[in-house]
């Protein structure tokens, strides 16, 4: 789940970590009302959206009085900014974060991620802050330093310091920046994050260690233990598709393309995704029904992939283990009686139960074109969406 900057700064500040005061509006009075109250002299207007780089997009704005203030929250609120983490649609601006502006000496990168290779949370750093880290890594490797952290320990004071003298925070900065660190991996800790990353961590004229920039993800699979969390979920920022899903605990991503897949188990959803690109298609989303679903779960999933529009053709592709073939082909029988279906059904079912499911299917008299493998079942939908 991912949360806004200034929920993410929030928690932070809880946490004992040092961010700049700062306020959320949702309109341009509230936000003229945040920077009277923070009274300082200059403040940031930043766009709240789920998505990077809104300072190159122009969702970052400097105002030097409340009529700046002004102006830039009425051309933000409502826009639709588009950032190139936002794709080319682009994300509409509905909350604005008011900032105390920032004496900024010198911007850093600070980020905690889980790292698969390893299982270990790594602490990473580096003194090209403020660009994209991608960018750094890509073309200077050797500018981002890592720390691997010992979950029976955490991290320790030693590498805090290593790491903090390796990106070259200023002498007498470094207990503070430590101090930082160890705050921040306490958040990534405790509220189980799966990315926590402060981009950029600043060096201010007045000798502060703060966070600029604040982007916490939490691991979904841990949400049941932190019901705090759940107040920051922001709806708007989320598919509406997504939403639908998440509320029949089906596994669904939607994605760009057309064909849209039904499928169970993670890697089974996977390799479906890829066969189908293997034979020139593209997928119009990940759906993993998962193994217990039952035919109403099937239903929602199957009406979840007809309401998307960009769909010109489904793939079910079954493997039945646990999950019964009979039960997807009453599913999918189901959901075309309510809401009907134009579009071509490619349909693949194998094991448990698959003589009565495609028997169910059979007598449905839905027109349904049967696939021997999952190779035949791709190749078929790709034919049928050209
Ligand atoms: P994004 O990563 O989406 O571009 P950031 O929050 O990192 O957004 O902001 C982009 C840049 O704007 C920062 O690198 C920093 O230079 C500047 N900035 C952000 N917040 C402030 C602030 N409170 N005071 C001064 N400058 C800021
Ligand atoms: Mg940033």
């Amino acid at each position: 789940m991912n949360i806004h900057e200034y929920q993410g700064k929030e928690i932070l500040r809880s946490y004992g970590v040092s961010v700049p005061n700062g306020r959320v509006a949702f309109t341009v009075e509230e936000a003229v009302e945040a920077a009277k109250e923070l009274g300082s002299q200059v403040c940031v207007v930043k766009a709240q959206i789920h998505a990077g780089g809104r300072g190159k997009a122009g969702g970052v704005k400097v105002a030097k009085s409340l009529d700046e203030v002004r102006t830039y929250a009425s051309e933000l609120l409502g826009k639709k900014l588009v950032t190139h983490q936002t794709g080319p649609e682009g994300k509409e601006v509905k909350r604005l974060l008011i900032e105390e502006g920032c004496n900024i000496q010198k911007e850093y990168y600070i980020g905690l991620v889980v790292d698969r290779a390893t299982s270990r949370v790594v602490l990473m750093g580096s003194e090209e802050g403020g660009t994209e880290i991608e960018e750094v890594a890509a073309k200077t490797p050797e500018k981002i330093f890592k720390e691997y952290i010992d979950p029976a320990v955490g991290l320790q004071v030693f590498q805090a310091r290593r790491l903090a003298f390796n990106i070259n925070i200023p002498k007498e900065l470094v207990n503070q920046a430590v101090k930082f660190m160890l705050g921040l991996y306490q958040v990534f800790v405790e509220k189980d994050c799966s990315i926590a990353e402060i981009n950029p961590l600043v060096v201010t004229g007045d000798g502060k260690v703060m966070a600029l920039d604040a982007k916490l993800n939490f691991d979904s699979n841990a949400l049941y233990r932190h019901k705090e969390l759940l107040e920051y979920r922001d709806l708007d920022e989320e598919d509406p598709k997504e939403i639908e899903a998440s509320k029949y605990d089906l596994n669904y991503i939607a994605l760009d393309g057309n064909i849209g897949c039904m499928v169970n188990g993670a890697g089974l959803a996977m390799a479906t995704m890829d066969i189908i690109k293997y034979y020139g298609g593209e997928p119009a989303n990940f759906l993993d029904v998962g193994g217990s679903a039952t035919a109403e779960k099937v239903t929602e999933a199957f009406k979840i992939i007809l309401s998307d529009a960009k769909v010109k053709g489904i793939f079910v592709n079954i493997f039945g283990g646990i999950m019964k073939c009979d039960v997807i082909a009453n599913g999918i029988v189901e959901a075309t009686k309510q809401v009907g279906l134009e579009l071509p059904l490619v349909v693949r079912l194998e094991g448990t139960n698959v003589e009565l499911g495609k028997k169910i299917l059979e007598k449905s008299g839905l027109n349904i074109t049967a696939a021997e493998s999952m190779a035949d079942g791709a190749q078929k939908i790709v034919e049928l969406v050209r």
